[in-house]
Order: structure tokens, then C-alpha cells, then sequence
């Protein structure tokens, strides 16, 4: 048997009938840039959100940095992040010039919490970005408490969670502002680049939509020097297509999820995602932890199943931060997951066969070492 990755193909097959006729419509009627659709996906989304404006842009990079702009964050700024993300969160606060502060992560749910922000913050810093790795939320009454007392502006990273919520509520209704990633592989996956930001503030959302559209006002009115961050029609299209679909993928993963874990307990030496009742994970991936990882990934792979592993170097060890000048013992936690996480295959057309074999795999893996 082979169980892929995740399967972004079948999803298209499921929906092809919609999508092709919304796709084609955008072509038929020549618009291909902001126009109704990305409104309407806009619209929905923030409603989705229980949020009051989002606001769509070119991905989830720009996105965080477009909120970064917005809030004026400047090369004299810190901004805290924490060191186990994708790459992209770093890169947003770097792209306005403000330096990105490290902070590690806890070893039990992976995010970071007050204390791990508490232990990096300067007097210099102005922004935390907590990010909902994986799709668990982070702990928002705690990082909001103690970001209250700072003055710290909370921007949530929430491009692996699109409906992940805290006690029933969107994790986009504790943060000031949050980033948004529509990139294919996502839980909600444009056919392209896109993403977007969702805030309750009506002056943060105006000056991103402005930000993101050459600083314009007017036709032809410019009231500061801009960028081109808007989202393609195309996009907004495949977006508002897929949105109603989403609730119930996320189910399809929380239940795959709840397998895993139910089979998963007590295999060889395996930790498994963290759980707690408050908090609702809309799993964009299912990360084990074990001290054999490298020789189960190959494993998997020699039976024909796909993994992944997110990330296997924390954002500051990398070569492009460098200058940070933090080493692997200043982020002990995040060293160390580095070297033991996997992901395992999940997306909401993964049948139950599939999962089982995925599971007897591992478990034989184990039998055998
Ligand atoms: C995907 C991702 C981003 C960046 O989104 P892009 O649309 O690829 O620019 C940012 N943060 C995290 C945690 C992500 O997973």
C-alpha cells in the first residue's frame, strides 16, 4: 500500500464540478484581481473567523508583515518569535527591518507560552507572535495577561490553523491581529499563493488594505509608498469555494487524529501531540516525537509511506540567522524536538485503511528494533 503525504488531487476531484465552473467564470468575465470573489471569500471568511474584517493579500508571509507594517514595527523594533516555525514568521519581522528575538518553546505542547517570552523579552520589544504550530492553539489568556503587562501587541501566526479554537472560540478573536496562509497544503489551500489578515480593528484592517495596494486611496491617489500584495481572483474563488467544506475537513482530521492517538499510546518509545479539553487542534499535521526518528522515517518510506518533518533545523540555527548568534543550548527544547519530530500522513480524504496500515507499520517497526 502507499499513503501519501496528503493528497491535494483528491480534494480536486471532490469539488471539480464548482471549481472549474467558478475558475472558468473569472476568465469569462476577465477578472483576475480582487474583484467580487475575493470580497465575497472576505466576507465569509471574517464571518468563519467571528472576526470583523479580513482582509486578503498575496500569502502568508506578507501577510504577517503587511500587520507588521501596519503597526509601524521598524528596524529600531524586536519582535518575539518563537524558534520552531516555518522560516516565514522570522522572515516577516525581518522584512521591516526589526530583529527577531528567539524565544524557546514548551516541551510539552511545542509553543510558546509567558514564560518562554518572559525569559527573551527586551526592552525593545513591541510585538509577539505566538504561531499555533501544527494547528494547536497557543495558550491565549496566559501570552494575553502577560503581553498586557509589557505592552506587547499579540499577532497570531495562524497559517497552520485555520479553525483551531480555545474553548469554542477562533484563536483569531484573542490576538490583535493574525496572519493567515492560504498556500496549497494548508487546511483551507488556494491553487496558488495567497493569505490574508484577520483583525477586529478597523484602523489596522484599513491601512493593510491600503498597504497592500500601493499605498493608493484613490484611483490614482497614493497616501504612502505601498507594495503590490493583493490576492489573485483566481484564488479568491477557489477560496469561497472551498470555505464551506472546511468545518468538516477539519473534523475528518480531529477524528484521524483521535485514531492515532488511541493507537498509537504506548508504541516503542513514542510521545504523542499534546491534549487538553480546552483547546480544539485542527490538526494541519499529526507530529509524533521518538528518539529514533531518522530509522522510522526510513522505514516508513521503504513501505510506502510518505512523512514529513516540521522543521528539522530551529529558524535561528539556520544559516539565514546566523546573526543571532544563539546556539542549540539556548533553545534546548527546540533543538531537541528538531531531532525527534515526524509527521505523519493526514488530510481529510486519508481513508481508515490507509491510517491502519500507517499505524501497523510503525507498531512493526517497533516490534522489530
Ligand atoms: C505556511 C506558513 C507561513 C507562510 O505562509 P506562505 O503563504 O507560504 O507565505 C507562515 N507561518 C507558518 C507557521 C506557516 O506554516
Amino acid at each position: 500500500m502507499k499513503v501519501p503525504f496528503l493528497n491535494l488531487r483528491a480534494q480536486y476531484q471532490d469539488l471539480k464540478n464548482e471549481l472549474d465552473t467558478e475558475i472558468l467564470e473569472c476568465l469569462d468575465k476577465g477578472e483576475f484581481v480582487s474583484g467580487s470573489r475575493v470580497r465575497e471569500f472576505e466576507n465569509a471568511f471574517s464571518e468563519f473567523l467571528g472576526v470583523k474584517h479580513f482582509c486578503a493579500c498575496s500569502n502568508g508571509t506578507d501577510a504577517l508583515y503587511l500587520i507588521l507594517k501596519a503597526l509601524k514595527i521598524g528596524p529600531d523594533d524586536d519582535v518575539i518569535v518563537p524558534a520552531n516555525s516555518f522560516i516565514a514568521t522570522a522572515e516577516a519581522v525581518s522584512m521591516t527591518g526589526a530583529t527577531p528575538i528567539f524565544s524557546d518553546v514548551d516541551p510539552e505542547t511545542l509553543l510558546i507560552g509567558s514564560e518562554q517570552i518572559l525569559a527573551v523579552l527586551t526592552g525593545k520589544s513591541k510585538v509577539v507572535i505566538p504561531v499555533h504550530l501544527f494547528g494547536m492553539p497557543a495558550n491565549m489568556d496566559d501570552i494575553n495577561t502577560m503581553a498586557n503587562k509589557h505592552g506587547l501587541v499579540v499577532v497570531g501566526d495562524a497559517a497552520q490553523a485555520h479553525g483551531s479554537r480555545l474553548k469554542g472560540q477562533d484563536i483569531a478573536q484573542f490576538c490583535f491581529a493574525s496572519g493567515y496562509s492560504f498556500y496549497p497544503g494548508k487546511n483551507l489551500g488556494a491553487y496558488g499563493e495567497a493569505g490574508g489578515i484577520a483583525t477586529d480593528n478597523e484602523v489596522l484592517a484599513e491601512t493593510v488594505n491600503i498597504l497592500s495596494n500601493h499605498g493608493r486611496v484613490g484611483k490614482a491617489m497614493h497616501r504612502f509608498p505601498g507594495s503590490n500584495m493583493r490576492m489573485d481572483e483566481i484564488q479568491g474563488a477557489v477560496l469561497k469555494t472551498k470555505l464551506p467544506h472546511l468545518d468538516e475537513w477539519n473534523k475528518k482530521r480531529q477524528r484521524l487524529a483521535a485514531e492515532y492517538s488511541k493507537l498509537l499510546k504506548g508504541v516503542g518509545d513514542l510521545l504523542l501531540p499534546h491534549e487538553d479539553g480546552n483547546r480544539e487542534n485542527s490538526y494541519h499535521l499529526y507530529v509524533i516525537r521518538t528518539s529514533m526518528r531518522d530509522e522510522l522515517q526510513v522505514y516508513l518510506e521503504d513501505h510506502g509511506v510518505s512523512t514529513g518533518i516540521h522543521y528539522p533545523l530551529p529558524i535561528p540555527l539556520q544559516p539565514a540567522y546566523a546573526d543571532s548568534g544563539i546556539k542549540s543550548t539556548d533553545i534546548p527544547v527546540c533543538a531537541d524536538m528538531a531531532g525527534r519530530i515526524l509527521s505523519l500522513p493526514i488530510f481529510p480524504e486519508m481513508s481508515s485503511e490507509q491510517q491502519e496500515y500507517v499505524v501497523a507499520t510503525i507498531v512493526s517497526f517497533f516490534n522489530n528494533v
